[in-house]
Parts: structure tokens; sequence; C-alpha cells
């Protein structure tokens, strides 16, 4: 039977995979969750560990969307989206780095926006309308989705940033792959953006013309595939290990993904949530009150989010207890004094750079290791740490953070990005436009 979605809104209704990808969020306002999460023995056969990362993935997915994509194109996606590793560095005793920064935007947003690029083609494959990807980015969301949807077939891009408010690499992840992707260089704020995004879904006949979708983080074709990595952490270490994994967290899909992994059979002892100072997550697992607010920026700027969007399916996953959430996930947050303190700290001690990030991660496995003792702790690093080069140069030197390759000969590369005021009239216009 092929897998069904609900919305944690209305639990009795489904929906199948197409339009659960395709609209993104239900019109309810929940989150859409797969009705059957897999067994598991479903998962984990027995000689797992001996599979490569692309057979681990493609036998997660599969257990996710058996029935509603052939073995041959659901192989083929896989392939294709996870076409580089998760390597797990180890930088002191029990202490792993499960390093996610290894694909083109340099996050780990890519292995979800890269699997969620080829799912949307393949699902809209008959249809004779090419699929209007519609996505605002602050920095980073931008960069993976537009390299993921490059240059795959049946689909177009548009890019929506604030002039003047990512950095110059952020920007050239965006302005310089041409081809299906378009960026518009927007006068105003991310707020503006989104508001921008939003007039163009809420315009039915814009919507249904340019056969709109949206990309955020919320999607389900998103969340999924990060369960992989989960995995391929495992794969790497002792058999008889039982990990604590640590999570550098902001809307909380990395995390999420790690509880379905696992429900699926993954060995785990325990989640930690780490945060920056936007700690409504923390403090509700302590507190038990869940009390949404405006996000304030840090320096680990992808993880401020003051209402984080996957809260409701951590709720659900635990049947909405309280003491179920707390008794699988401790949550620490820590402020940009302590971040800064941690990369010097790692650097020296141990030799590793460490991102912003991953930093807070760091500080989260040591509050958790001197809390509840020893354990083997994975802390996942979200993000390179090039792609935050004035912290990383303020704390560690100039010169200090290598820039790979794959960044920095976009350095070169000329910016090419349509000036767009921040009024929708003209907006919709020039969408409108993109058609003829
Ligand atoms: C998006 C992002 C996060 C937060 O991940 P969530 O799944 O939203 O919790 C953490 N670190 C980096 C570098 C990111 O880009």
């Amino acid at each position: 039977m092929a897998q069904k979605f609900y919305s944690t809104s209305s639990a009795g209704r489904f929906v199948d995979l197409k339009q659960a990808v395709l609209r993104s969020l239900p019109s309810d306002n929940g989150l859409y969750m797969p009705a059957e999460v897999p067994e598991p023995n479903e998962v984990l056969q027995p000689d797992w560990r001996e599979w490569s990362f692309a057979e681990l993935s493609y036998r997660v997915a599969s257990a996710f969307f058996d029935g509603s994509v052939p073995e041959k194109d659901l192989r083929e996606m896989v392939g294709q989206a996870v076409n580089f590793d998760a390597p797990l560095v180890k930088i002191a005793e029990s202490v792993n780095i499960l390093e996610l920064f290894h694909g083109p935007s340099l996050a780990f947003k890519d292995f979800g926006a890269r699997f969620m690029a080829r799912l949307m083609g393949w699902l809209t494959r008959e249809d004779d309308r090419e699929l209007t990807v519609l996505v605002a980015t602050s920095g980073d969301t931008g960069g993976a989705v537009a390299s993921a949807f490059h240059r795959v077939e049946g689909t177009r891009v548009v890019v929506l940033y604030p002039r003047g408010k990512v950095s110059a690499l952020q920007e050239k992840q965006l302005t310089t792959l041409g081809d299906n992707v378009t960026a518009l260089e927007v006068r105003g704020s991310f707020d503006d953006c989104q508001r921008l995004v939003k007039a163009a879904f809420l315009n039915e006949h814009l919507s249904e013309k340019l056969n709109l979708t949206s990309a955020n983080s919320i999607n389900i074709a998103r969340l999924l595939p990060q369960a992989f990595y989960y995995f391929r952490a495992a794969q790497q270490m002792p058999e008889e290990a039982k990990p604590v994994f640590v999570v550098p967290s902001g809307n909380f899909g990395n995390l999420t993904a790690g509880l379905l992994a696992r429900q699926m059979g993954l060995p785990v002892s325990h989640f930690v949530a780490a945060t920056n100072l936007n700690d409504v997550v923390p403090s509700y697992l302590r507190s038990g009150h869940y009390e949404p607010r405006p996000s304030v920026a840090t320096i680990s700027n992808a993880m401020d989010v003051g209402a984080p969007s996957n809260f409701d399916r951590i709720l659900e996953l635990h049947g909405r207890e309280h003491c179920r959430v707390a008794g699988q996930i401790s949550g620490f947050h820590f402020d940009d004094r302590a971040t800064r303190r941690a990369i010097r700290e790692v650097k020296e001690t141990t030799g590793y750079t460490i991102d912003p990030h991953g930093a807070v991660g760091y500080l989260a496995a040591q509050q958790w290791r001197k809390e509840s003792g020893d354990n083997e702790m994975v802390i996942l690093e979200t993000a390179h740490p090039s792609k935050f080069l004035d912290v990383m140069e303020e704390e560690l030197g100039p010169g200090a953070v290598e820039i790979p390759e794959r960044l920095a000969c976009l350095a070169a590369r000329d910016k090419i990005a349509v000036d767009m005021g921040d009024q929708e009239g003209p907006f919709l216009d020039w969408l409108s436009g993109m058609m003829s």
C-alpha cells in the first residue's frame, strides 16, 4: 500500500504523496506526517552496516515511499541526491562530529533540498506544464534549494533575497547558477520577500497558471531524507554503540528526522537539542510550557527561530505528552560569548575547526556529559565554517579557515539578478511575464 500523509491538525484525513509534497502545507495549518512510520526490521536487515550510503538511503526512502514511487526511479533519485558522504570524525574520547556539509551549498540542508527537487520533478513528470518553485531566503535555504533544483527537468526556481542582507558568498550561490534558476534581488527585508511570495500564492490565477509550489523547510520531502545520515553515523560507529545525538536546532526539522530514524530502529540512547538564545524548546522541555516568541539575532543565525515550525511534529510523535517528549530529548541553550569560547576551545584542545552552529552543539554535549555521565556523543556539524568566515576569523585569526574549492570558485563568477522593488504589483507582473 502506498504511503499516505495526514495533517497534524486533522488526523482522520489523508492525502497522497503528490499532494503532500506539492502543497507543502495543509490548508488547516497543520503539518503533514507519514501515516505509517516503518518498523525497525523493515529497514535494518542484518547486513545493513555493510551497505553503501546510497543503498542505506534508498532503503530508508523506500520504507517511506514504497508503493508511491517505483524502485528504479526511487533509486535514481536517492543516488543523485545523496552523492556526497556524511563522515564521522572523532575529535576526542567519545566525542564525534558528523560532518553534514559536504554537499554543494555546504550545509545539511542539501540532503533535504536535493531529494525534494528530484521528487518534485518526478511527481510532475507527466504534467504538461513546468513546475515553478518560489522561495524566499534569508541566506542559507535559498542556496540549498537553488542548487538542488538547478537543471532538474520540468522545474524552474525563483529565489527572492533581500538586497544587501545576505553574505557575499551566499549571494553568489543564488545568482550565478543560471539556466532554470532566477534570482530576484528585492529592495527590502526578508519579511518583504516572504510577503511577495505569499502574494503570488494568494493570487489564484497566477498560482494556477505558473503551477506554483513552495520549497519551504516544513515540506515532508525535505524532512524524511534527513533521516538518512543518522543511519550513516551509526554505520561508522562500533556495533554495540548506542550514541547520544546532539542536534544544533532552529526549526527542529533535523531533530525530528532523528526521532523518526529511531522509530525505524536506529540505536540511540538520547537526543540533545542545542540552541542559541532562541530557546523556546529547551524551555518547554524543562517547564512543559511552550511559548513561542520573536527571534533574536545571534552568530549561529541559521538557528534564530522563535517559533520552530516542526515543534508540532515532535509533539505528534510523542502522543502530545510533555513527559514523553522530555524523556527522549534534553535541551540546552548558550549565548554568543559561550559559542565564541567553544570555537576557540575546540580548536585549542582538539585541532578541529567547528562552525558557530556546531559549537553550540559542542557546548550542549559537554553539558549533557557533566550532568549525565559518560556516553558516546555524536554532534551534528550542520555547516562548513567557511560559511561564517567573519566570526571564525575573529576567534581563530585571519586565514584560519580554508574555503572549499566549490565555494571559492563562485567568487569569480558574475552575479545575475533581477532588480525588484518591494511592491506586490510589479512583482506579480514580472512573474506573469515569465510565462510568455
Ligand atoms: C537550518 C540550519 C540549522 C537548523 O536546522 P533545523 O532543522 O531548522 O533545526 C542549523 N544549522 C545550520 C547551519 C542550518 O543551516
